[in-house]
């Protein structure tokens, strides 16, 4: 703007500058034409008759003289464009007209060239610029030739007293390029003038406005600081009075916001710990640290084992209250150098700079789970957790924060999966495990989507009479590189990643089918029995999905009995595992508690279960024919069955022996090599009419081993 305005007036003053050149040229050479023919009227006595315009201007000179006395020099004329020169300060001339030659020639001057030489002589002829008006009697303002130059000059015509013309008075006022040097020089110094003030308020104005605009540059700073999620170490400005006081004291805010933010963005409300963000952000420094050579640290993952059970059995809150204290006993073991953060549930994830070989981590990872192990006392009652850690060392074990997660839960699931360990180091070997673990799981995944898997069955005897009992469905794989893959190593991938729903759904959808049509083919199997994983039996749809199945193919429910593992207590609470059998119960279906004595026992709770069978785990019955303490043992559980009202199943009986310890006490059924094993459905009857075919030779042993 300002700019603007100084090259608006410049212009303007230019522009009128000019124009008053102009106009004074123009005012100067009236005055000197009219001062001319004054001098020249006065000074002869008027003999000379002047003529204006209206603007007093001279049009023409009439001679009152004797009509058609030439124009010619004397004294007096000489005297009189003498002082004609030197009033107007120019030259002054008579020009006579000459009509033999059809010109005006110059009779009197005062002109003198500039190297002041007489004057040589001169005429205005054709081609003059003035000369057409004079000769027709008018006036002439404007510049004439004169050796090689142009002068400014004013001729008035001298008419005789019958207008006819004879002669020429002209005054000039000097050199046309003189006064237009004076008039360019003027306009020179004015754009001179004008580039020095401009210059001039370009230089202090950079001046002021670098001074003025250095606050909000560093404001602008701040806020790029801020935008780029750095919190700037203070806000500069924050005592001004002004507007750029205003404007820190917005950033200011804006600064406590964002810190605000942060903090929310990277904490776990449940603990006040980190949270993922925080976790994985912390885990990218410190490997960014790691890469220059200088940093090392581990990363410990811990997580409760069946943890989700607390939260089934007493309620989330409490299962927040139980993470929150779990929180603070981490927090006083690690200390303040280590950075916790909570990624999910139950998983807590532990940065700890400085520790090479894992030593710290080790004895870090030792107290925590001693001190996590105490009893959480709450108003609830005594809670318990069971921690399990996986530790990697970084950056040994990875390089980028996705990798160090991995390895560390890798060695997490492999601590959760040991019996004995409570905390593991990844390693190479565990690595190839996983490696082949994920192998086996894209075979199983192909497998389930091509329909390789198989079902068999295996018999359920009653070892009283041979009676066919029940059949057991068993999944079966056989696969063309690697033969028959045991369920004992798939079955735990498939529950592992979540195949197990499919597969379970796909076993019970072809045992349905397969029971019904031997319904329907009138032979009496007694029950089918399904193995259902924990994670099947915790699908809110489980019990709909088994009441559709059984609709789909009109199978009577109480001719499929579900087998459960005592390992559905495990993440799941008692009162949601009672909630699912009783739902299942109404469906009418048989529920049976497999691998009973095996793994983790809930004696307490037998009694209050729905379960109508009990299948007595194959390690009780293994040798007890040769052991009569374990035999001793086999009988107390299957005592323990029969009282409770179970039906009690031997699973495993291998050996003449194991099959007649089975018949002494009172199994209501036996299922074991000794019979049959899984067999296809095709070739059940077969099986077992050759297992009945065997009774009297092995009847006889029998009795002569009682002999
Ligand atoms: P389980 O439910 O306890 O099944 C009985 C296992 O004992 C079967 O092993 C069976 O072949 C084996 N067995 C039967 N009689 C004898 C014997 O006399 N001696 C020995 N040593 N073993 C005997 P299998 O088929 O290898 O299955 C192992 C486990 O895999 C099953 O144990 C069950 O937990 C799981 N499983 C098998 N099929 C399925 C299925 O369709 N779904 C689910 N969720 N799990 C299944
Ligand atoms: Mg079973
Ligand atoms: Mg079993």
């Amino acid at each position: 703007m300002v700019l603007c305005s100084i090259g608006l007036i410049s212009g303007l003053s230019y522009f009128e500058l000019s124009r008053t050149t102009e106009d004074n040229a123009s005012i100067r050479i009236d005055r000197a034409a009219r001062a001319a023919v004054a001098i020249l009227c006065f000074g002869t006595d008027r003999f000379f008759e002047p003529e204006f315009d209206d603007t007093d201007n001279p049009v023409s000179l009439r001679m009152t003289a004797i009509d058609g006395s030439p124009l010619v020099k004397n004294a007096k004329l000489e005297q009189l464009v003498d002082a004609i020169g030197r009033t107007n300060q120019g030259a002054a001339n008579l020009f006579a007209w000459a009509p033999q030659t059809a010109s005006f020639d110059r009779f009197v001057t005062t002109f003198k060239p500039p190297d002041g030489s007489p004057p040589a002589a001169f005429s205005i002829r054709e081609g003059h610029p003035a000369y057409t008006s004079l000769a027709a009697g008018q006036p002439f303002i404007g510049e004439v030739p004169l050796m090689g130059r142009f002068r400014l000059a004013y001729l008035t015509p001298i008419l005789t007293e019958n207008g006819k013309v004879a002669g020429a008075l002209a005054v000039d006022v000097g050199w046309v390029d003189d006064l237009s040097t004076a008039e360019t020089r003027l306009k020179t110094r004015i754009a001179s003038a004008a580039i020095v003030i401009l210059m001039g308020v370009i230089l202090m104005g950079g001046i002021f406005l670098r001074f003025e605009l250095r606050p909000l540059r560093r404001l602008a700073r701040t806020a790029d600081e801020l935008a780029a999620g750095t919190q700037p170490r203070e806000i500069p400005f924050t005592d001004r009075q002004d507007e750029i006081g205003d404007l820190a004291h917005g950033l200011e805010r804006v600064t406590d916001l964002q810190d605000k933010l942060q903090k929310l963005a990277y904490t776990d409300p449940v603990t006040t710990a980190g949270n993922r963000a925080r976790y994985f952000s912390d885990l990218n420094k410190a490997l960014k640290r790691a890469k220059d050579g200088t940093f090392r640290a581990s990363l410990i993952h811990l997580d409760f084992n069946g943890f989700a059970k607390i939260n089934d059995t007493f309620g989330q809150q409490v299962g927040n209250r139980v993470l929150l204290q779990a929180y603070a006993r981490l927090a006083k073991i690690f200390g303040p150098s280590a950075q916790i953060a909570r990624i999910s549930a139950d998983d807590f994830c532990i940065l700890l700079p400085f520790d090479a070989q894992g030593a710290i981590a080790e004895d870090y990872a030792i107290q925590a789970i001693e001190l996590l192990s105490v009893p959480f006392h709450m108003e609830e009652g005594e809670i318990r957790v069971e921690p399990s850690i996986g530790i990697a060392l970084l950056p040994q074990d990875a390089h980028d924060a996705e990798t160090a997660h991995r390895v560390a839960g890798l060695a997490l699931r492999a601590a959760k999966e040991s019996k004995s360990a409570r905390h593991i180091f990844f390693s190479a070997p565990l690595n190839e495990r996983v490696q082949t673990d994920m192998l086996l799981e894209t075979l199983l995944r192909t497998a389930l989507k091509t329909g390789q898997l198989e079902l068999h069955y295996q018999p359920q005897i009653c070892p009283a009479d041979d009676r066919l009992v029940g059949l057991e469905a068993l999944i079966r794989w056989p696969n063309e590189k690697r033969g028959h893959i045991p369920p004992a190593e798939f079955i735990p991938i498939a529950e592992k990643t979540g195949l197990i729903l499919e597969l379970g759904q796909y076993v019970l959808e072809r045992a349905c089918k397969q029971a019904a049509e031997w319904q329907q083919a009138g032979f009496e199997f007694g029950q089918v029995s399904v193995n259902v994983s924990p994670l099947q039996f915790r699908q809110p749809s489980f019990a709909a999905t088994v009441r559709q199945m059984l609709a789909a193919h009109r199978l009577p429910a109480q001719m499929l009995c579900l087998e459960l593992t005592e390992n559905v207590f495990v993440d799941t609470g008692e009162q949601m595992v009672l909630d699912i059998l009783s739902e299942l119960q109404q469906i009418g279906v048989q529920l049976s508690l497999d691998d009973f004595g095996s793994g983790y026992s809930s004696l307490i709770y037998l009694h209050r279960l729905p379960f109508q069978e009990l299948k007595i785990d194959r390690a009780f019955l293994a040798g007890a024919d040769r052991d009569p303490q374990k035999e001793q043992l086999f009988q107390a559980i299957v005592g323990l069955g029969r009282s409770l009202g179970l039906r009690v199943i031997a699973e495993g009986a291998e050996t003449p022996g194991e099959y007649a310890l089975t018949a002494a006490h009172g199994c209501d059924g036996m299922q074991g090599f000794f019979c049959s094993p899984a067999v296809a459905a095709q070739d059940v009857r077969e099986c077992i009419d050759a297992f009945r075919k065997s009774r009297p030779a092995r009847s006889a042993t029998m009795e002569k081993k009682r002999a």
